[in-house]
């Protein structure tokens, strides 16, 4: 005997009950359930045999397209004979990897300090930032998004996200992103760290002005304050270079990479930085110990994910430009519900004249077959990030549904 397949209802049914019920009963309110049978490229397929393009690959993580197949078989390959070995050691594995970020990340960034998750690599950049610098005052783009851990959740913007969890941690302080002015007026020689997205992926996708990042550099040099970057979703191949602040021709002096780093198979983060941050650790090298941080596997998946995305890239960049008229095109067909469309390299925002409006759109593209999403502080604006393997037909795909969505809802 078959056992039918798990359809939506049947989930619903039979295991709706093992997760937080609230978080099931939401997404099924908003039709929006999707049973993952498997990925292919650039789309993901339910188990009622439905395919969906994926415009959203988790901010990233699927960056590269689902399982992509050079990054498979390097996992596959990898293990035959390495295991997730010891936080303690070193391997061969582990030091290629830390190489190759050195080598193709921005220029002085030669160290890599390993993480799991985007969270916790984020809590570990600003300890160092406060231990390396005697400091506790944490300046960060306001409505930024940058993880659910303490210290990232305390940059949070006030609201649901993070009131629930209150009291957070003390002495962190919301400046408004892309104002040199507001930096200048907030920094001081109290300031720990400055901790900024290359682009404010969640909440607009908003891009600084020209010139931004080389202000916040040099008030930073100038209050010996450390430039923390959060390259989660802008990093690997983004904003069109493998990290976000190649764009904008600025070395920080920690760079925080997850998601894409994972090569969607192997949770991997780590936090790049100068050589001699870590100085005032003095003789105890083991401040912070996490025994997830960078499995031997991860790291040859990782690895093999940046070399994949820098080859991907120049054919990804070429197809950005294509979608970028389709996009721009809808919007000028669509006055009356889009208000105008953002892009920086890969990342595409859709700003929506209304909340409504943008969460309609997320829903109607879903029931198309596409997966776009909102970001969580601001349904107005949905964003694009489509995987690096996306070619004419995915475009031609999102050019019709979406034209489809937004001709129901005008
Ligand atoms: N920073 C940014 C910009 C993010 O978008 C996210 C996750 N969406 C994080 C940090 C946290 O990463 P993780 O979910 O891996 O903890």
């Amino acid at each position: 005997m078959t056992t039918p397949p798990l359809t939506r209802d049947r989930f619903i049914e039979r295991y709706g009950r093992y997760f937080d019920a609230s978080r099931v009963d939401a997404i099924r309110k908003l039709n929006y359930l999707l049973i993952e049978a498997r990925g292919e490229g650039p789309y993901v397929y339910d188990t009622e045999g439905r395919r969906y393009l994926d415009l959203w690959n988790v901010g990233g993580i699927h960056s590269l397209g689902h399982r992509n197949p050079v990054v498979v078989a390097a996992m596959q390959e990898a293990m035959r004979g390495e295991d997730f070995g010891s936080l303690f050691y070193f391997s061969e594995a582990k030091a290629r990897l830390a190489e190759t970020l050195a080598k193709t990340g921005p220029p002085g960034l030669e160290v890599t300090f390993p993480a799991v998750t985007g969270s916790e690599a984020i809590d570990q950049a600003i300890k160092i930032a406060r231990g390396a610098t005697g400091r506790s005052e944490i300046l960060h783009g306001n409505h930024g998004y940058h993880g659910v851990t303490g210290f990232a959740l305390s940059m949070m913007a006030p609201g649901e996200m993070r009131d629930w969890a209150e009291p957070l941690i003390p002495d962190f302080r919301a400046v408004e992103y892309g104002s040199i002015a507001a930096l200048e007026r907030a920094i001081s020689e109290r300031t720990a760290a400055v901790v900024l997205e290359p682009v404010r992926t969640d909440y607009d996708g908003r891009a600084p002005e020209p010139g931004y990042f080389a202000a916040a550099r040099k008030l930073c040099d100038a209050t010996g304050a450390k430039l923390i970057a959060d390259e989660v979703v802008t990093g690997m191949g983004r904003l069109g270079h493998l990290w976000g602040m190649q764009r904008w021709g600025v070395s920080p002096d920690m760079l925080v990479t997850a998601k894409g780093f994972s090569g969607g198979l192997f949770p991997m983060a780590g936090v790049l930085m100068r050589s001699g941050t870590l100085d005032f650790w003095g003789e105890n090298p083991y401040r912070i110990i996490s025994s997830y941080a960078w499995s031997n596997v991860g790291a040859v998946v990782s690895r093999t994910a940046i070399e994949e995305t820098l080859r991907l890239l120049p054919q990804a960049n070429a197809m950005g430009d294509r979608l970028d008229t389709v996009v721009n095109d809808l919007a000028a067909k669509y006055p009356a519900l889009v208000r105008s469309v953002r892009r920086t390299g890969l990342l595409w925002a859709l700003d929506f004249r209304d909340e409504m409006a943008g969460a309609l759109f997320v829903i109607g593209m879903f029931q198309r077959g596409v997966i776009v999403v909102a970001s969580s502080q601001n349904l107005a604006i949905p964003k694009l990030y489509p995987s690096l393997v996306c070619g004419d037909e995915q475009i031609a795909e999102l050019a019709q549904k979406a034209d489809e969505t937004l001709a129901s809802l005008s």
